[in-house]
């Protein structure tokens, strides 16, 4: 069914159906509408304020760069693109970065990089194994990587190249290996979003990570939702004790200033040269003091240690205040990064927790999301609980 635009926002192109508030200001783990109704947020603008809202450290560094430098252009040498980017490699191991704007973008240069890849190993039609239920974007080649028919649907001719299996069956993958000559990387989201906080098993990243080496293939772990801090590590993938070989970033690493990143191993670094790939405004000043400065309060702070206690506290209250409910399937996640999924599609309590003040999200049709700003404390979250509890009780009574 076509959604039709808000008659408040007769201009907006309707390609979202949206709650009927508005967001006007925030403090820390709390956000106001234009009518002063406050609302404690489990959602942090869908996994990107990391820092929460009006930080009193991230802000003032924001208004000192915008008086500098928003914008210089990639003609020039970029100091804080090199800022960003060694920082980005000493905490994930990795070689080198490049930057763009967005999860989609970060995921469209991963692809090209893998094609790239098979064409100078002589494989002219290059393929890549992804994902049932995966999410990457919204491009034609990101949502031909996604797994999601309903988001596909009316988009067609979608990217050839892609090989699709389930998330933690090493055999389906194996099998690609054995009948697939042309595949050159694997694909995937080491906890998938939007599809429902599906986590991929460590042992499952440990055995693609051999498999990646024994083929030549290269790993390339989406964590433009997982990463950035949320689960308790930096890297969602680096519970499992591996490395990939490229790894897409973007949401939480501006907390709020779109910042996108590709960050590379040494088999996939070099892979693309002068002329390869370009982007307008990735790696603007702005977005790259975003980036330097909320992984330096991240770490100030110790926004990883917080976010793995943190977590734990939130969702062991969510499951004894829910302790016997009937219609609770399974609570699914790690750190920040929760999801409960219930026996039936739950999209209305999106709209009856904003009621009572909460900020959640539903995906894949049952499971309730939160994605809170990893500043949240244990009270804040006995708040959620107190809040989010009785409204699922009360849904599934
Ligand atoms: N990859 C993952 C895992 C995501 O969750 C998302 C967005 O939800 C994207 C990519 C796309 O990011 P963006 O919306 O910034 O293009």
């Amino acid at each position: 069914p076509k959604t039709m635009a808000h008659p408040a926002e007769p201009h907006v192109m309707a390609t979202y159906g949206r709650l009927p508030i508005a967001l006007s200001h925030g403090r820390g783990c709390r956000v106001w509408d234009t009518e002063g109704r406050e609302y404690l947020d489990a959602l942090a603008g869908i996994a990107v304020n990391t820092l929460g809202h009006g930080h009193p450290r991230l802000v003032p560094a924001l208004q000192d760069q915008l008086a500098k430098l928003i914008h210089s252009s990639n003609y020039y040498m970029a100091p804080l693109q090199e800022k960003l980017a060694s920082k980005l490699c000493e905490i994930s191991g990795l070689a080198n970065v490049f930057f763009c704007n967005s999860g989609l973008e970060a995921n469209e240069g991963a692809l090209k990089i893998a094609r790239k890849y098979g064409h100078d190993r002589g494989i002219d039609k290059p393929e890549i194994i992804v994902y049932e239920k995966a999410f990457h974007g919204r491009s034609i080649a990101t949502l031909s990587a996604t797994g999601n028919p309903k988001v596909q649907a009316g988009f067609g001719p979608l990217d050839e190249g892609f090989v699709r299996v389930p998330l933690n069956d090493i055999a389906a993958v194996e099998e690609a290996a054995r009948t697939r000559p042309n595949v050159v990387a694997v694909f995937l989201e080491v906890i998938q979003g939007e599809g429902g906080i599906n986590a991929s098993r460590a042992d499952y990243l440990r055995a693609l990570r051999k498999l990646c080496d024994d083929k030549q293939w290269l790993l390339m772990l989406d964590e433009v939702q997982c990463g950035i801090g949320r689960t308790g590590k930096w890297f969602a993938h680096q519970w499992a004790g591996i490395q990939p070989d490229v790894m897409p970033l973007a949401k939480g690493l501006g907390s709020g200033v779109p910042v996108g990143a590709i960050v590379c191993g040494p088999k996939a670094a070099n892979v693309l040269g002068a002329g390869n790939h370009g982007t307008t405004f990735g790696g603007n000043p702005l977005a790259m003091r975003a980036g330097i400065e909320t992984l330096r309060i991240m770490e100030e702070d110790g926004l990883l240690a917080n976010a793995a206690s943190v977590g734990a506290h939130l969702r062991a209250g969510l499951e004894r205040e829910l302790d016997g409910v009937k219609g609770i399937v399974e609570y699914r996640g790690q750190g920040l990064m929760i999801g409960i999924e219930l026996d039936r599609p739950c999209g209305d309590l999106l709209k009856q927790a904003c009621d009572a003040g909460l900020l959640i999200s539903v995906t894949a049709d049952r499971v309730v999301r939160l994605l809170p700003p990893l500043i949240m404390t244990t009270a804040e979250a006995d708040k959620v609980v107190a809040i989010l509890a009785p409204l699922i009780k009360k849904f599934l009574s």
